[in-house]
């Protein structure tokens, strides 16, 4: 026969496979209030319920008298053999290896049998570890029941309402002796064997116990306590508990366990442990005073057990639910929730709280260039200036990509957001450093504040992306206050953007070509491929109005694309015709950029069969502002196939002569608006005139673009600029119309 001992371990009741987390010492306790306290037939119902959770069993039978009544005929039988043999009987096993379909055991009183209880219906059936727990259990509830008619009784009390421990007015006494299932030890009384099962079982339980005498002073602890705390019995015995207690920040907690003991005489919670070595560790806890028979506190015991796994895995869980994994940043949710809150606390104050939506500006070039893993680096030291930036209380997360908000609760004046709005741009725009190289950033920053711009974190969140869109508009480092026609104006944008989608796939758009004189030979040199978009039902749409859409929402890769294979087939057709050959210059904008971009263009080149110098890419200034050194390289990628650089609308930005050196260009075209004041406004004239100058120190050709008059041609010619274009020779034409032009004028 087996020694009956509860296993440490802990049972997992449910045999459905949700775990319920049940100690060994929890169910010894329950199982004994159960069989002390409760009526009878409310008790039968309870003790087969705790069999049941303890073993993760389907069936748990249980008779609390010497005769088998209630249950069924395999029961009956199964009571019979487990009386005969006075101990622990198993059905035929299932799966060998020693496991049982079924248990039964007899529960014995010092005259006989007083009851049976048999498990079955665990999933694989009972193994040895199961076994021995049935026995102890049923062993507990033999002597419990035993006492119970010694026992004075409490009043029933309806399940879920706690009932005194059993374990007050109970002297535990180390040095166990294990109690039997099915024999007594010759001569002791009930009572005693009741101590040392009770002993027997918090010795061998998975918790640390510890129990003191009325002085505090701690009498006696279990092997887990030693195992859990690293203090031997030696070191603690005669101490008080206070030697385990983690004082930090637990000193009003400590208190209240005081007070809520003088009250109660029990408390549970969680309470911070220290170990041997310093350590502090998480312990979930309960603390109960054993009183003698007139209320007197004789003991005071402690039971606890580490949590510190629990906790660290919730913490996991909650980092990864409500953090940004890179950059460690609130994410969504918890944005929301903060954000929920502070608006709360706004209401009842009456305060105001501004959401700031940043938008990093072309960082799809940071990650097309450097690839995912540097640009990761830069979101992170992003992520860091923000917060260092900002105040404690303030609220800065991560929305996914390139995007963060921040919340400022508590703002004075509406200008405040401003001011720290302008502060975060400052920082974000200081250099970044990736390897050798150094990047510079800007962001956008839309701002709705609250209650003005909306009563919800929802609403505030989408009106400050809205001011955010109006501020990437604007251009770098932009900041934009939400304000209410911007809603109307973003629900245009929207109808383009939809509009736009459709546009690429039903052939809506098409090129119109505006040529280019050479002043010296009169004849046309090139032309201007400018995209059209002919909508079903709002007609003409201009590209100013469209392209700016389509940088935004990244159509413009596909679009983009389009319009340089469409020029490549249009040189193709005129090549075909025979006409003379001319250069064809498309716009680039700076949301096409990528690595990939020099090979799919000479891909488009070679698929036309088409000479390489006959297609030139027109580029900004601005473009050539950010993420520099990807674009040296890209430019010298185009060079190096031999295609023509142009620097379209020369003048408005803020390039610098030695600027320019850096990147292989071979054109410079004046901005229009410094043609337009040509020749009477003095200003324009002498930059127009600086321009084409520093152009030819540059070895770089002119082209002067917006030439509306006669005036203006023969000034520029007068200055030295080779070549114009312009509503004065021609407006952008059709392809037929075009080519029918080249052929009167370049015969
Ligand atoms: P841009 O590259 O500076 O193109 C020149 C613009 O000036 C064209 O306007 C052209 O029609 C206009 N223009 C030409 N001569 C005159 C003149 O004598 N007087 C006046 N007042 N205007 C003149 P458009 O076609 O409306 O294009 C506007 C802008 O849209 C272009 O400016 C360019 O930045 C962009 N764009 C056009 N097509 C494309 C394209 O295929 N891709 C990209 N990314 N952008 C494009
Ligand atoms: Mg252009
Ligand atoms: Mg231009």
């Amino acid at each position: 026969m087996r020694r009956s001992t509860l296993s440490a371990g802990r049972a997992t009741g449910d045999h459905q496979g949700g775990a319920v987390d049940v100690s060994d010492l929890e169910l010894a306790s329950e199982l004994c209030r159960a069989a002390l306290h409760s009526p009878l037939g409310f008790c039968r119902q309870t003790i087969g319920s705790l069999f049941r959770r303890a073993l993760a069993s389907g069936e748990a039978v249980v008779e609390l008298s010497g005769q088998i009544r209630c249950s069924g005929e395999h029961w009956q039988r199964a009571f019979a053999s487990a009386t005969e043999r006075r101990g622990v009987v198993g059905g035929e096993t299932i799966a060998g290896g020693g496991r049982c379909a079924w248990l039964a055991a007899p529960l014995l009183g010092y005259r006989g049998v007083i009851g049976f209880v048999g498990v079955s219906g665990r999933r694989g059936g009972y193994d040895a570890a199961a076994q021995s727990r049935f026995s102890a259990l049923a062993s507990l509830l033999a002597n419990a029941l035993s006492a119970r008619d010694k026992v004075p009784r409490a009043p029933a009390a309806p399940p879920g309402v706690a009932k005194p421990s059993p374990l007050r007015g109970t002297q535990v006494d180390r040095g166990s002796a294990a109690a039997h299932p099915a024999s007594w030890p010759g001569g002791a009384s009930e009572v005693e064997q009741t101590l040392r099962l009770h002993a027997a079982i918090v010795e061998c339980s998975g918790e640390a116990v510890l129990v003191t005498d009325r002085e505090e002073r701690i009498v006696s602890i279990n092997r887990a306590f030693s195992d859990m705390t690293g203090y031997p019995e030696s070191e603690v015995l005669g101490r008080s508990p206070g030697m385990l207690l983690h004082r930090d920040g637990q000193s009003t907690l400590l208190a209240r366990i005081a007070d809520r003991m003088g009250v109660a005489g029990e408390w549970r919670g969680e309470l911070q442990f220290t170990r041997k070595d310093g350590n502090p560790f998480p312990a979930r806890t309960l603390i109960a005073a054993v009183r003698d028979a007139v209320g007197r506190v004789q003991n005071y015991f402690f039971v606890f057990s580490d949590v510190s796994e629990r906790k660290e895995a919730e913490r996991q869980i909650h980092q990864l639910a409500y953090y940004d994994a890179l950059t460690g940043l609130p994410n969504r949710s918890l944005l929301y929730s903060l954000l929920d809150k502070a608006l709360s606390i706004a209401v009842r104050s009456r305060t105001h709280v501004a959401v700031l939506f940043l938008d990093l500006n072309r960082f799809k070039h940071i990650v097309d260039s450097f690839g995912h893993t540097q640009a990761d680096l830069i979101l992170k030291e992003v992520s860091r200036r923000l917060s260092a930036t900002l105040r404690a209380e303030d609220i800065v997360a991560r929305l996914g990509g390139d995007e963060f908000v921040i919340a400022l609760p508590d703002i004075g004046r509406r200008e405040h957001a401003g001011q720290v709005a302008r502060k975060l741009l400052a920082v974000l725009a200081e250099a970044y450093f990736l390897e050798t190289q150094e990047i510079l950033l800007s962001g956008s920053i839309g701002i709705s504040i609250f209650p003005e711009d909306g009563r919800d974190t929802e609403a505030l969140l989408k009106n400050a992306d809205v001011a955010m869109y109006r501020a990437k508009g604007r251009g770098s480092s932009a900041l934009v206050y939400y304000s209410q026609e911007m809603n109307q104006r973003s629900l245009e944008q929207l109808k383009i953007e939809g509009a736009l989608r459709r546009a690429s796939e039903r052939g809506e758009f098409h090129l119109v070509y505006q040529p280019q004189l050479d002043l010296g030979s009169g004849r046309i040199v090139g032309a201007e491929a400018l995209l059209r978009w002919n909508h079903p039902e709002h007609g003409p749409i201009s590209p100013a109005q469209f392209i700016p859409v389509a940088e935004e929402t990244g159509l413009i890769q596909p679009i983009g694309e389009w319009v340089i294979d469409a020029a490549c087939r249009q040189i193709r057709e005129w090549l075909d015709l025979g006409l003379s050959k001319v250069r064809v210059a498309v716009n680039l904008s700076a949301r096409q950029f990528s690595a990939s971009l020099p090979k799919r263009v000479v891909t488009i080149i070679a698929r036309q069969a088409i000479p390489h110098d006959s297609l030139e890419l027109e580029i900004t200034e601005s473009m050539l502002m950010h993420s520099a050194d990807s674009v040296v390289a890209m430019m010298r990628e185009f060079g190096e196939a031999g295609l023509l650089m142009t620097l379209d609308d020369f003048g408005t930005g803020y390039s610098s002569l030695s600027y320019l050196k850096r990147f292989p260009i071979t054109n410079l075209k004046i901005d229009r608006s410094f043609v337009r004041g040509i020749p009477c406004d003095r200003n324009d004239s002498a930059i127009a005139r600086a321009i084409i100058s520093m152009a030819r120190s540059l070895r770089m050709s002119v082209i002067a673009e917006g030439v509306e008059t006669a005036a203006q041609m023969e000034f520029l010619r007068g200055a030295g600029c080779e070549e114009i274009q312009g509503f004065y020779f021609s407006r952008p034409l059709p392809p037929n119309e075009f080519a029918e032009l080249l052929l009167r004028t370049n015969l």
